[in-house]
C-alpha cells in the first residue's frame, strides 16, 4: 500500500487555497485542510455584507464544494488550539491530527 505523506494545512483563506491549488497534481500528498468554518469567504466585500449590499451568502462558499474536485484534498473543520511540534501533531476543539508536513495559513490574528 502506498504511503503517502500527510500534509496539513491551517486555514482556508487566500493562502491556504491558493497553496492546495498549487499542489492539486501532487498525488504523492494527502492534503488535510483545517479551518474553524466550513466555507471560505471573500474578506474585501465584508463592509458590503455590514452595510446591507450584500447577503453573506454571496461573499462565502462552502470548502466541501470548493475541494470536490481535489480527490487528495480533504476538509476538517475544527478550531486549531495547539501545535505539537516533538509529536508532529495539531490539537483542534474536537480532535486531533497527525501530519508529516504542517503549513500554518490562518491569517494575520493570533
Ligand atoms: C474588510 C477587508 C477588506 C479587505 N480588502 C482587501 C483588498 O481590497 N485587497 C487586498 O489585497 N486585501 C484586502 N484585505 C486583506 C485580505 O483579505 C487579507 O490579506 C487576506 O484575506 C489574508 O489571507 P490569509 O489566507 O493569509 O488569511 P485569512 O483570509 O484571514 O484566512 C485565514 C483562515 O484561517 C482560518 N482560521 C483562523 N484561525 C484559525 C484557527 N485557530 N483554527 C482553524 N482555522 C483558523 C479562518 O477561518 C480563515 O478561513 C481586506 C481585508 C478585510 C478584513
Amino acid at each position: 500500500m502506498e504511503n503517502k505523506k500527510t500534509i496539513i494545512v491551517v486555514g482556508g483563506g487566500f493562502a491556504g487555497l491558493e497553496f492546495i491549488n498549487q499542489l492539486k497534481q501532487a498525488h504523492q500528498y494527502k492534503i488535510i485542510l483545517v479551518d474553524l468554518n466550513n466555507y471560505n469567504f471573500f474578506p474585501p466585500l465584508l463592509y458590503q455584507v455590514a452595510a446591507g449590499f450584500m447577503e453573506p451568502s454571496a461573499i462565502s462558499y462552502p470548502f466541501r464544494k470548493i475541494l470536490r474536485k481535489h480527490d487528495n484534498v480533504k476538509f476538517y473543520m475544527g478550531e486549531l488550539q495547539k501545535v505539537v511540534p516533538e509529536e508532529n501533531k495539531i490539537i483542534l476543539s474536537n480532535g486531533e491530527l497527525s501530519y508529516d508536513i504542517l503549513v500554518m495559513a490562518s491569517g494575520a490574528r493570533k
